[in-house]
């Protein structure tokens, strides 16, 4: 991609909600423009973010075999009514048609996924089975004060699986746990697994992924050593004491959740009266677990744990391009004309090899300031091409994680980029 040709580019002057620092550099390097408070555009570099977050999340849950649908948003009252929650949960966002009938707008999915379930599996030989999507979420927060992290329209997996045994859920709910932490690994973030109460959907097992982080609202009681933890708010261990899993000391930490997952037990299916018949032909109820992964709030998540005081710092699996390269303006004509065809075979090389390229290629613009907005953008690798590395056939190669630059012959770069970004 040609910086000069896209539309979305980095703004000087970032006022709104720039309390937090995810929203402050997303918003700065035009990754998301604020629509209003808790409400984004994703713009072209921040939409490709989200997309890679989101594939990582996918390739995880299709490795459960989880099997991925897509869910409507809108949603019967009816279904709230029948789990109790069209009055019990206040952040439910509700509409009114001009037939006077009434809807909720999603904020999660059991009541559309338990009945869709039910209208599929019967008999224990239908079962277990899960089933994810990757979609909008609606909530009514109150506070929506900390940019993509806490979203009133914002973007979840949210996967729900069907078991006819407490094993065969048990044995599908850590699973989907260790798919979680290799989830949030492959995205560049380390995470807490921390034990969590229920909340508002049930009082059985439950585990909450942290991501450590300052701009987080939650308190945690969590190992120094391992990714173990308990939310403070249920913690039964304290500050100083031995982990229960390693040994390492336990320490007060603050973090943002960026994943919960949930066994239910029969919460769901009692309300819809869900059952399957068993070996024998007889009725027994579905047991259900969920999980989710707030995909929007990863982006911000990673933001907060990866950016330095010139901006952004992205982890390689998540940058929306993997190159940065700079041509710096020469006086000389021929020269320029020179710089401009080699940086295109260059762009065009890499781009034949598959490697992602954001190519400044602005005429009008000051080298400092191509510097400073490459750095602010946080693409891993920047390569400039000016006068001076033409003359030596070669480019200036620096990684964003460190303030040392070197040269590479141009002839040497092509590979060079490619064992860079292997995996
Ligand atoms: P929180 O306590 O932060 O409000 P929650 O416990 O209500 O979150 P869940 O219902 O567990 O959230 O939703 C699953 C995941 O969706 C969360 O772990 C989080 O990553 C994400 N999420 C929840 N609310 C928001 C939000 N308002 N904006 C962005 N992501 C969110
Ligand atoms: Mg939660």
């Amino acid at each position: 991609m040609r910086y000069s040709q896209l539309f979305s580019k980095t703004q000087k002057n970032v006022s709104q909600d720039s309390e937090s620092i995810n929203a402050k550099l997303l918003i700065q390097g035009g990754f998301v423009d604020q629509e209003m408070a808790g409400v984004y555009t994703w713009l072209p570099l921040g939409l490709r973010t989200l997309r890679k977050v989101e594939q990582i999340v996918r390739e995880e849950m299709d490795a459960l075999g989880a099997q991925e649908i897509f869910m409507p948003s809108l949603q019967p009252k009816e279904y709230w009514l029948a789990t109790k929650r069209w009055e019990g949960v206040d952040i439910l966002f509700k509409l009114k048609s001009q037939t006077d009938k009434e809807y909720a707008l999603g904020c999660t999915h059991e009541e559309v996924v338990t009945p869709l379930a039910q209208k599929f599996a019967h008999s224990y030989k239908d079962l277990p089975f899960a089933t994810y999507q990757i979609n909008t979420k609606f909530r009514d927060e109150l506070r929506a004060k900390s940019g993509v992290l806490r979203g009133r329209e914002f973007r979840m997996k949210d996967m729900y699986s069907f078991h006819t045994t407490q094993e065969s859920l048990t044995e599908f709910y850590n699973r989907a746990l260790e798919a979680y932490v290799k989830a949030y690994k492959r995205c560049g973030l380390a995470v807490k697994v921390v034990q969590a109460s229920g909340g508002i959907f049930t009082e059985n097992a439950s585990h909450e992924f942290q991501a450590l982080t300052d701009a987080g609202e939650d308190v945690l009681i969590a190992c120094e050593k391992c990714e173990f933890g308990q939310n403070s708010e249920v913690a039964t261990l304290k500050v100083g004491e031995a982990c229960p899993k390693c040994g390492g000391t336990l320490a007060q930490m603050k973090g943002v959740e960026v994943g919960n997952i949930f066994d239910l037990g029969t919460k769901y299916t009692d309300a819809f009266g869900f059952d399957f018949m068993n070996d024998k032909g007889e009725k027994q109820r579905v047991l259900m677990g969920c999980y989710g992964i707030g995909t929007s709030r990863l982006v911000g998540a990673i933001v907060e744990a990866h950016h330095d005081d010139k901006g952004i710092v992205w982890p390689t699996s998540v940058a929306p391009f993997h190159v940065s390269l700079v041509t710096l303006r020469s006086r000389d004509e021929a020269v320029q004309a020179q710089i401009d065809s080699t940086a295109k075979d260059l762009y065009e090389g890499l781009a034949a090899a598959g490697i992602e390229v954001l190519w400044d290629d602005r005429p009008d613009t000051s080298p400092g300031e191509k510097f400073a907005n490459s750095d602010l953008i946080g693409l891993p690798l920047r390569l400039v091409l000016s006068e001076r590395m033409l003359k030596e056939q070669s480019v200036e190669w620096k990684q964003r994680s460190t303030s040392e630059a070197q040269s590479v012959a141009l002839a040497d770069v092509l590979s060079r980029v490619k064992e860079y970004l292997r995996p």
